[in-house]
């Protein structure tokens, strides 16, 4: 018998290899489901991602990844943190309450009758988790046993368990309180943590991960101490064996004080934290369980499987085979489900690459004793392979990228000159009014996508569709009176996955799904070889909506940054130099469109703030990078042409410098809902450019009134004054309906131009 070590995942993919859960929720949602139907399907995807795992090979299943919303959310109900206006804390837990906190309704149709939770970005993944409220003199209760529910069908059709916990520091630390450092509950916060592991020893479990994240970011005292805290209230009566994960970082110089919380197990991410690993291998005590997530849980590169047994060998030979397990680097809830499904990528880079369901197996393979020489040979295949492959390596884009200087960074005249030369060239009036990029993408466009994709119509019936859209789009924005045009972007399924459809090096996967948050999944593209523009992307698009119009029409490209992070990027070139290669492509495109008559080119970068690494000492060096790459893919054209660039959901104060290093003309910010609290960071943070902050809150269907829009106009002049100010929504509006569009536009023009009138009354 070909003894394996033990293996686990910290987490499997949620939301089905079809996108299951997704429709579910949706049908439940919009009442085409009930709840009963919910749980059948839920339970369906469970039992089935359990099965395979155990089919992989792996020793645990992972139980308590799955959620009808999020993790955060379920360990705030099982705690009993919920907010007072989701109703009283004694009511019990429905669907209609849990989905009232996630989303503001529990079910469509009418409008949100509550605010929901805050939804924010999940440490540097795209995932998306709801942020806990905790009250002054917040009490916590264990009250709600999901996870003990879930373990035990898990041990009831057979599966050995492990319970997936997210740890009190990391859900502290993640918490908003209305005052005061949330780490400060920790001990409230103990006992019910303490339930909620009884709870899960009862249901059958023998261990628990508890995952503390956040480890990766804070290892400053509070954070420790709090830490401390809890594990001495945890540990010493736990009726379960306990495992301590930490993903995405290093714990660093935290290791040793970490170790001493006494936990039964340590994880390491080991795609993170291998400068750790010669610590660990000389001091982790030998009675306990060493953990090793050696398989990468957010990339999707196959991974090289004798250069990790041998790894693994060395442990292996030091601590024997009993206290070291294996598993994934982090949940794999960040990469696809599985590769089955991508029956049309080139096979070539299908067989480079693995997703969770594959993961599980290359886990196992690594695990086993012996090795298995076919697997291994056909893993060294691959990798030989895709080293050697035709595009990976593009010698005519690497001389080129070589070869950008620092003039290839810089526009000619400075910021202020420019913006002189373009309010000549382009004569608009003060307060111009524009939009984001997108227009709806109604129905009817959905319906043309499908059929042309079912092969139903051809190339030029749906190029004649499209046409027929971006036609009536500049109309419509003629009649409301907008001063800047766009041709709507009817193209376009996704503003990254459509340019990774156009540029070399990068392919689309077909189900290549992840979830984002709730029911929302993105399909990143993969950037694989090296990145070139075989030809012009937008220009023709961009060329025919300008001339349907004299009015300026905006140029509307993704920045190499928001490609960047929104992509599968490949391991085997530094991230700067893959942005480096974006930009060039980039810059290209916006030469191209200059040249065919756009006079203003919007770059939207709307991904470069969540770029940010969470080490504090690797931000400087992230910041230089996309600064560079911004400015090469902008600054090839000339002073009159004038760029835009767009940002959304983030906090930009932090990085407010960065921003105004990228020398751009006009930027638009997402800033209606936090009443243009985004201008502190453009007026303090040295930003020059001309700023269009949102006046309307694209997220939801309602109609901001021309007072509103005005108001914030106002509170927007008080800070950054009249002359730079642009008039625009929060970010693009392809969710929302083209009646609400319409109106709010008129709305927004009509407060555009109530401030002019005002202006010129009182110069
Ligand atoms: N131009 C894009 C659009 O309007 C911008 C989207 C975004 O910022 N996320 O859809
Ligand atoms: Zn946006």
């Amino acid at each position: 018998m070909n003894a394996s070590l033990t293996t686990h995942l910290s987490g499997y993919p949620r939301i089905g290899a079809k996108r299951e859960l997704k429709r579910a929720l949706e049908d439940f949602w919009h009442g085409r489901l009930d709840a009963a139907g919910l749980d059948r399907i839920s339970k369906d995807l469970r039992l089935r991602h359990w099965q395979e795992q155990a089919d992989a090979g792996l020793t645990f299943v992972a139980v308590n990844d799955f959620s009808h919303y999020d993790g955060m959310l379920d360990l705030a109900c099982c705690l009993g943190a919920i907010p007072a206006r989701f109703g009283p804390a004694a009511s019990p837990l429905t669907l209609e309450r849990y989905f009232r906190m996630a989303r503001g309704r529990s079910r469509d149709g009418g409008a949100p009758d509550v605010a929901p939770l805050e939804l924010t970005k999940w440490f540097d993944t795209n995932y998306h988790y709801l942020v806990p409220e905790l009250g002054a003199g917040q009490t916590f209760q264990f009250s709600w046993d999901k996870a003990a529910r879930e373990t035990r069908e898990a041990v009831a059709a057979g599966f050995r368990p492990k319970p997936v916990v997210i740890g009190p520091a990391t859900f502290l630390a993640l918490s908003k309180t209305d005052s005061g450092d949330p780490l400060s509950l920790i001990s409230h916060l103990v006992p019910a943590y303490r339930d909620l592991l009884q709870s899960l020893a009862d249901a059958g479990a023998e261990w628990v991960e508890i995952s503390e994240p956040i480890l990766a970011c804070r290892r400053d005292e509070a954070l420790l101490s709090a830490l401390e805290i809890a594990w001495q209230g945890i540990r010493p009566a736990s009726p379960l064996k306990l495992l301590l994960a930490i993903p995405f970082g290093r714990p660093g110089e935290a290791l040793a004080r970490i170790c001493s919380l006494g936990a039964d197990g340590l994880h390491v991410d080991v795609t993170r934290a291998s400068a750790d690993l010669p610590w660990l291998h000389a001091n982790y005590p030998q009675d306990r369980v060493l953990s090793l997530g050696i398989v990468d849980g957010r990339g999707i590169w196959r991974c090289d499987l004798e250069a990790l047994r041998s790894l693994v060998a060395t442990f292996r030979k030091a601590r024997g085979d009993r206290q070291l397990w294996l598993g994934s680097s982090c949940s794999l809830q960040h990469v696809p489900h599985t590769l089955e499904a991508e029956t049309s990528l080139d096979p070539a880079l299908r067989s480079w690459l693995s997703f969770a369901r594959e993961k599980a197996g290359e886990l196992s393979a690594i695990a086993r004793e012996q090795p298995d020489h076919d697997a291994n040979a056909a893993a060294r295949a691959a990798l030989t392979g895709r080293r050697s492959h035709r595009g990976v390596k593009n010698l005519e884009i690497r001389k080129a990228v070589a070869s950008l200087d620092e003039s290839s960074q810089r526009r000619g005249k400075p910021l202020a000159d420019r913006l002189t030369l373009q309010r000549e060239h382009l004569g608009l009036p003060l307060f111009p009014t524009t939009t984001i990029g997108s227009f709806p993408q109604t129905a009817e466009i959905r319906r043309l996508r499908a059929r042309h994709r079912a092969g139903e119509i051809t190339g030029p019936v749906y190029e004649a569709g499209l046409n027929s859209a971006m036609r009536e789009a500049i109309r419509l924005q003629e009649e409301v009176g907008l001063d800047v045009l766009v041709h709507g972007e009817f193209e376009r399924t996704d503003m990254v996955e459509h340019f990774g459809q156009m540029l070399d090096g990068i392919a689309v996967t077909a189900n290549g799904w992840v979830q984002s948050y709730g029911s929302r999944c993105v399909k990143p593209p993969v950037i694989w070889g090296d990145v070139a523009r075989p030809a012009p992307m937008t220009v023709e698009v961009s060329a025919a909506a300008q001339s349907l119009t004299s009015r300026p029409v905006k140029g509307m490209l993704t920045g190499p940054i928001t490609i960047l992070q929104w992509s599968f990027v490949r391991d085997d070139l530094p991230r700067a130099l893959v942005a480096l290669q974006l930009a060039h492509a980039i810059r290209a495109e916006v030469r191209d469109l200059e040249a065919a008559g756009l006079r203003i080119i919007q770059v939207d970068e709307p991904g470069l703030r969540e770029g940010l690494p969470l080490e504090p000492g690797q931000r400087r060096e992230y910041l230089d990078s996309a600064v560079q790459a911004f400015r090469v893919a902008t600054s090839g054209v000339r002073d009159e042409t004038q760029v835009h660039t767009h940002m959304c959901y983030a906090e930009f104060d932090d990085v407010a410098e960065a921003i105004a290093a990228l020398d751009v003309d006009v930027i638009s910010l997402e800033a209606s809902r936090s009443r243009m609290e985004a201008l502190g960071a453009v007026a303090s943070g040295g930003i020059g450019a001309e700023v269009g902050p949102g006046v309307w809150d694209i997220h939801s269907p309602r109609v901001p009134t021309t007072g509103e829009i005005r108001g914030l106009l106002d509170r927007a002049v008080a800070a950054v004054g009249a002359e730079r100010l642009w008039v625009n929504p929060d970010c693009g509006l392809k969710t929302r309906g083209w009646v609400e569009t319409l109106s709010s536009l008129r709305n927004l023009v009509a407060a555009a131009q109530d401030l002019r009138t005002a202006a010129s009354a009182n110069p």
